[in-house]
Parts: structure tokens; C-alpha cells; sequence
């Protein structure tokens, strides 16, 4: 089943999500939304999907990375991304308990804000404590592309979107993103966009 991704403007993209209790993660309901929410996450296509853009303030996310995906990408935007493929993956009361202090910036989309792009500041290491669909503790240490998507995900159970934390400068819409911003390394695009600092 696919489910409506909601847009920016609905108010559940802004409320803090609360936590799923244990029992609740084994319920046949949580089972079927996790299940929707990763088909809805296919279809799109799109690298995660949080309750809250279904309608749901929970504390439960989904997220994969497929190779098909970043075929378009050249070797070297792949190893400066750290873009590897991420298996499927369910990430329940997720919370980050460390992260780097090195930073890196690349431009970065949701499927609740359509049709748009923008830089953004991640951390490019995190660990993450959370469970998976089946209840299990897990600890994840992710790195690059990977630690984006976490970062991106958590932000959404938080009531945050990443047009909280883009550099506004240099936001684009997909049409002119792909015309003249996809192959120029971010220092260009900084300097072209008059972006200081
Ligand atoms: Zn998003």
C-alpha cells in the first residue's frame, strides 16, 4: 500500500513525534505501517521516509540507499558523498549519541518539500541508539551519505526540516538544480552564489 507524503505546511512536520513503547512495536498495525512506509519509500523514490510525513507523530523511520539510485553520479561525487548503498532498514525511538565535529555540506532534498534543494551542514560521522522493527537494541556508526540520511531522519521526528538548517542562498528548485548546480563542487557553488564563511 502506498501512503500521501504530506507537504511543508501540514503541522505534523512540525510536532515533536513521541517514542513507540515496546509492545507497540510488535503490534500488527506498527508491522503494516512499516511495511507501507517502505513501499511509499520506493515508489517515491526517495533514500528515507519518518512518520511524521505520513500523517504520523511517532518515533519510527525508514531508510535504504540503492546503488540505482546515484547511478547518475560520477566516481568522484560518490567518494566525496561517502555514498554507499544502505540495506532497508527500520530505525524506532532513534537518538543520536555522538556525532563529529568535522562537518561537510552538500545539497539535500525531502520528499515533504517537492521540487526543491538546498546546502546543508551535516555532521559527516554519527552513532545512533535506537530499535529495530522487531523491538532489538541497535547501535549504528555511520559515516558520510549515510550519516546524512540518520541525521535527516532524526530531524524529522524532532519537527525539524532541513530548511531549519539549509544555507537559504542556495536554494534551488530540482529543474535549475539539475541545470546548473549538480556537477560544480561546493566551493564553486558557494563562491557563485556569493556565499561567505
Ligand atoms: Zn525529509
Amino acid at each position: 500500500m502506498r501512503l500521501k507524503i504530506v507537504q511543508v505546511g501540514e503541522p505534523v512536520l512540525r510536532q515533536t513525534a513521541r517514542p513507540l513503547a515496546l509492545d507497540e512495536i510488535g503490534s500488527a498495525e506498527t508491522q503494516h505501517l512499516i511495511e507501507w512506509m517502505r513501499d511509499t519509500m520506493r515508489d517515491a523514490p526517495g533514500v528515507g521516509l519518518a512518520a511524521p510525513q505520513v500523517g504520523l507523530p511517532i518515533r519510527l523511520a525508514v531508510i535504504e540507499d540503492r546503488a540505482e539510485y546515484f547511478k547518475g553520479a560520477s566516481p568522484e561525487q560518490l567518494a566525496e558523498r561517502e555514498r554507499e548503498p544502505v540495506p532497508f532498514q527500520v530505525l524506532i525511538n532513534p537518538h543520536i549519541v555522538e556525532r563529529s565535529d568535522e562537518q561537510v555540506e552538500f545539497f539535500e532534498g525531502c520528499l515533504s518539500v517537492a521540487g526543491s534543494s538546498a546546502l546543508v551542514k551535516r555532521s559527516r560521522s554519527i552513532t545512533v541508539q535506537c530499535r529495530d522493527e522487531r523491538g532489538a537494541e541497535r547501535r549504528i556508526e555511520a559515516k558520510g551519505w549515510y550519516a546524512r540520511i540518520l541525521q535527516h531522519e532524526i530531524d524529522h521526528l524532532d519537527g525539524q526540516l532541513y530548511i531549519d538548517r539549509m544555507e537559504s542562498r542556495s536554494l534551488t528548485n530540482l529543474e535549475n538544480f539539475n541545470r546548473y548546480w549538480k556537477e560544480r563542487r561546493i566551493e564553486e557553488v558557494r563562491q557563485a552564489l556569493g556565499i561567505h564563511g
